[in-house]
């Protein structure tokens, strides 16, 4: 599943840097599945949305940092264990349980992601 910022977070940026999928962005910021990946344009993920990548969305929130459900992948693909989780100075990077997935399906997210 991907992960979730609590209100906890103290807005350090530490885990943002951290993101390989640069799915963590900072409060108040729009978003795109295109910067940190190698989608460009209209493209379908794997469980079948179909998105431009390219688009800015309007940030998930003005408070705190955010994560980006569809491009968390819990880190499957680059590292064993999820890397904001493992820096986060407060521990307030937690599962979602409103997105869960199979390591398989974050696997075929990450490659549908970086290796096109
Ligand atoms: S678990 Fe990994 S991929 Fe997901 S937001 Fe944290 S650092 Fe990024
Ligand atoms: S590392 Fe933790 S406290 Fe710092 S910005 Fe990320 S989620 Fe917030």
């Amino acid at each position: 599943m991907a992960l979730i910022i609590t209100d906890k977070c103290i807005n350090c940026g530490v885990c943002e840097t951290e993101c390989p999928n640069h799915a963590i962005f900072p409060p108040a910021e729009g978003w795109d599945y295109a910067i940190g990946t190698h989608l460009e344009g209209m493209v379908s993920f794997p469980n079948g949305e179909s998105v431009n990548a390219n688009k800015i969305h309007p940030s998930l929130s003005y408070d705190y940092y955010f994560i980006i459900p569809g491009k968390c992948t819990e880190c499957v693909g680059f590292h064993d264990s999820s890397r904001c989780a493992a820096v986060c100075p407060v521990d307030c990077c937690l599962p979602d349980p409103d997105h869960w997935e199979s390591r398989d399906e974050l696997m075929s997210k990450k490659k549908f992601m970086h290796d096109q």
